[in-house]
C-alpha cells in the first residue's frame, strides 16, 4: 500500500510512545554501559520531530520530508544517537530522491527497501561501525535485510512487518552477549557484556512501534 508523508504525525507519535513507555528500562542499561542520557537524547529528538509533525504531514515528497527529519534530528543536539539517526535520515533523502527527476510522493516496500539499506550504510560509515560491536547497528543492518527480502519475495504488508519486527528484535537481542568496541561503552571492555545496548534496544523499539502503527496493530 502507498503510503503518503501525512501518515508521519502517527509514526512520530508511535515512536514517542514507545520510548516514554520504555524509558525506565532503557535508562538503567544506558547508565551501565553508557552515561545515562540516551532516552533523554532521544525525547528531546523526538519532541523536536513532534513540533514539526503538521510540516511534515503536508510535505509533498518524501525526500524532502525525510531531509526535514534529519535536519531536525541533527540540529537538536541528541548525542552520538541523534546525529547517526540525522544522519540515517539524510541520506534516507538522498537515497529516495536518487537520480530522479521528481522526487516519489508515495512509499512502498519496495522503494523503501533498497533506500533504508543505503542509508544504514551511511550510519555505519559515520560511526566507522559495524555489525557485532554492540550498537543501534546491530538492529539497523538485519532489519535493512528483512526489508529487501520482504520486498524481494512480494510479501505482503503485514507478513513484511512481522519479519522487520523479528530481525529488529533478534538484532537488538544480539548485543547481551557483545563486548562493546564502540561509543562509551567500549572504555568498560568485560563489563559490558551480558547487558543489551540502550541504542539498539530504542532502535528496536521504535521501529517495531512503527511496523505495528502502518499494520493497524496495538501492542
Ligand atoms: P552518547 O553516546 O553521545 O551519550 P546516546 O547516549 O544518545 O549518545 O546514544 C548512545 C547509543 O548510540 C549507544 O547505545 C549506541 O547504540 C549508539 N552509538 C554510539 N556510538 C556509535 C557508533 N559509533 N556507531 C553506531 N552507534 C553508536
Ligand atoms: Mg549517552
Amino acid at each position: 500500500m502507498p503510503l503518503k508523508p501525512s501518515i508521519l504525525p502517527d509514526l512520530i507519535r508511535a515512536a514517542a510512545e514507545t520510548i516514554d513507555a520504555h524509558a525506565e528500562e532503557v535508562t538503567a542499561l544506558d547508565q551501565t554501559l553508557g552515561d545515562g542520557d540516551h532516552v533523554t537524547n532521544l525525547q528531546r529528538d523526538l519532541k523536536a520531530l513532534s513540533a514539526k509533525s503538521d510540516e511534515l504531514a503536508q510535505m509533498s515528497d518524501w525526500s524532502n520530508a525525510f531531509q526535514k527529519i534529519g535536519m531536525t534530528v541533527m540540529s537538536s543536539v541528541g548525542g552520538a544517537s541523534g546525529s547517526l539517526y540525522g544522519t540515517l535520515f539524510i541520506a534516507l533523502a538522498k537515497a529516495y530522491r536518487g537520480d530522479r527527476p521528481v522526487a516519489p510522493t508515495s512509499l512502498t516496500l519496495e522503494t523503501f527497501a533498497g533506500t533504508f539499506d543505503e542509508a544504514v550504510a551511511a550510519v555505519q560509515k559515520r560511526g566507522k561501525t559495524d555489525v557485532g560491536q554492540k550498537t543501534m547497528v546491530d538492529t539497523l543492518v538485519p532489519v535493512a535485510d528483512a526489508l529487501t527480502a520482504a520486498a524481494k519475495g512480494g510479501e505482503p504488508s503485514t507478513g513484511a512487518a512481522e519479519k522487520v519486527k523479528q530481525a529488529a528484535v533478534a538484532g537488538m537481542e544480539s548485543t547481551r552477549d557483545l563486548l562493546a568496541t564502540k561509543g562509551r561503552a567500549s572504555y568498560l571492555g568485560e563489563r559490558t557484556r551480558g547487558i543489551v545496548d540502550a541504542g539498539a534496544r530504542t532502535s528496536q523499539l521504535m521501529i517495531c512501534a512503527i511496523a505495528d502503527a502502518l499494520t493497524g496493530q496495538k501492542t
